[in-house]
């Protein structure tokens, strides 16, 4: 923690819930999340739920669900919009009695015949201008006559207004360019930009960071800031995060909701690590960074101006370096809940859970995501196999001779004392030559033996986990696979 200037951090994560959280949200969840945990400050929730029309439900519960996923805890909120809405009525209020902003009683007939006029014409959609100048008698009247109306910021007519970003630089924009915006919607409802504004001001918001696409409607921030009177915050738009196509991420990206990486069996450490790199890095040579070194190196200066790209690639490595160092433990305790979801529903509930560590030992070298290993390792939870007979005559082999593999091997294996994965291939290998066979295909007719699989983790050390007892069943169970498919072979025919 860094306490200099910045000591008096205050920053904001303010979603809409308006749909479920992507990656692009999160990244602005985590980048200010890192910046308050550097200088020590503080991380505000704050839920932007004004646009009701729009409000999706469950969305806020699936906001913080991600949050928490990641460890992104906030020290104050959630703090809800649309339970402060006297604060943004008096705001707008403030700005109409200073001429900073006017009623409007455009109907949306008359608003979309504007329109149609402006797009025939060529010319950008935007507010006429129609109720600017009315008298505050005949804006009296209407109200009190029951029109509805709405509030608009007065936009001066010319000039310019500057934004200046911290990653961007200086932003310049001609006032002639911007809109009257809309501050309060009929319904009693401020738009997102004046509660924004409000709020941020409301709870001493020190710097807004946010994604780029909100820079357009920065210049109508700063007035807004200008007109009441306040001192703006500091800003810095987060550069975009694009697709490998370099099209703006979307969900045919798979940019998918944050849940559902966690439920895919991305790690959070590997998600923060990847996250943090989609618009700033330590160097141009460090990927793998803890949450510790994020934030104890995190800095806006090292925020990129040029667009970042989702490499899912680069997402599924990290995440199999994270899963690999893990200690053998902790890796069976997060894969447990994968594996209770993912293996069928035929085998057996609770899973023992020391059984669960062996098996894990066995895959977490190989897993890229958790919800891999249920189907990995299956195999290892069934009673009895199930595979084409076929598939235990490795390159052709004569059915008599899987036999004899089968059952010569049932007689070398080690005692129960003797159980391991080294003395298993000690005992095994030498059949190979005894036997003039290739040790491929020994291995490989035992390998679909005991796991049903011509691919599957290490031979021995699979006997080891799956023990003698297991062993010796999947054994004998494979020569009867066999004598059903040639009676000829079955003992006791003579043959
Ligand atoms: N509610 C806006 C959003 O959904 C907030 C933008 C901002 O941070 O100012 O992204």
């Amino acid at each position: 923690m860094v306490t200099d200037t910045h000591s008096q951090v205050r920053v904001r994560f303010a979603p809409s819930p308006t749909g479920f959280p992507h990656v692009g949200n999160i990244r602005t969840a985590l980048f200010n999340w890192l910046f308050a945990r550097r200088y020590g400050g503080t991380f505000i929730l704050r839920i932007e739920d004004t646009d009701t029309a729009r409000r999706v439900e469950g969305a806020v519960e699936s906001i913080q669900d991600g949050l928490r996923w990641l460890g992104l805890d906030w020290d104050e909120g959630p703090v809800f919009q649309s339970e402060r809405l006297q604060l943004y009525r008096d705001g707008a209020a403030t700005l109409v009695r200073s001429g900073k902003a006017y009623h409007c009683f455009c109907s949306p007939e008359r608003l979309q015949a504007v329109r149609e006029e402006q797009t025939r014409n060529h010319l950008p959609p935007r507010y006429d201008g129609h109720c600017r100048e009315l008298t505050q008698a005949e804006v009296n009247r209407r109200l009190a006559a029951g029109e509805t109306a709405v509030v608009r910021f007065k936009t001066p007519l010319s000039g310019e207004t500057g934004v200046s970003d911290l990653i961007r630089g200086e932003v310049v924009f001609s006032n002639a360019t911007l809109n009257d915006y809309v501050l309060m919607k009929s319904d009693g409802y401020p738009t997102y930009h004046l509660a924004n504004v409000v709020d941020d001001h409301d709870m001493g918001i020190t710097h807004v960071m946010r994604a780029d696409e909100w820079i357009s409607s920065t210049p109508l921030h700063v007035m807004l800031y200008d007109s009441f009177g306040w001192e703006p915050p500091q800003f810095a738009h987060l550069p975009m995060i694009l697709g490998p196509d370099k099209a703006k991420l979307s969900k045919r990206h798979g940019a998918t909701t944050i849940t559902e990486y966690r439920d895919q069996g991305y790690l959070p450490e590997a998600m923060v690590n990847f996250l943090a790199l989609l618009g700033w890095s330590l160097d141009d040579k460090t990927d793998l960074l803890s949450r510790e070194e994020l934030v104890a190196n995190f800095s806006l200066e090292r925020i990129g101006k040029t667009a970042a790209v989702f490499n899912k690639p680069k997402l599924d490595w990290m995440n199999g370096v994270y899963i690999r160092a893990l200690s053998p433990a902790e890796f069976a305790r997060r894969a447990l809940p994968y594996l209770e979801h993912g293996l069928s529903a035929d085998i057996g509930r609770p899973l023992n859970i020391d059984y669960v560590a062996s098996v894990a030992r066995l895959v977490q070298e190989r897993a890229k995501k958790l919800d891999e290993i249920a189907d990995l390792c299956e195999f290892l939870f069934r009673n009895e196999l199930s595979y084409p007979c076929e598939d235990l005559l490795v390159k052709g082999m004569e059915a008599a001779l899987a036999q004899e593999i089968l059952n010569r091997v049932s007689l070398v294996v080690p005692t129960e004392q003797n159980w391991s994965a080294v003395s298993l291939e000690e005992a095994v290998r030498p059949l190979s030559d005894d036997m003039g066979v290739s040790t491929k295909q020994l291995f490989g007719t035992l390998r679909v033996a005991m796991t049903g699989r011509t691919a599957a983790p290490p031979l021995f050390e699979t006997m080891e986990v799956l023990g003698r007892e297991r062993c010796m069943s999947r054994l004998a169970h494979a020569v009867q696979v066999i004598e059903r498919q040639y009676p000829e072979l079955a003992s006791g025919t003579g043959t």
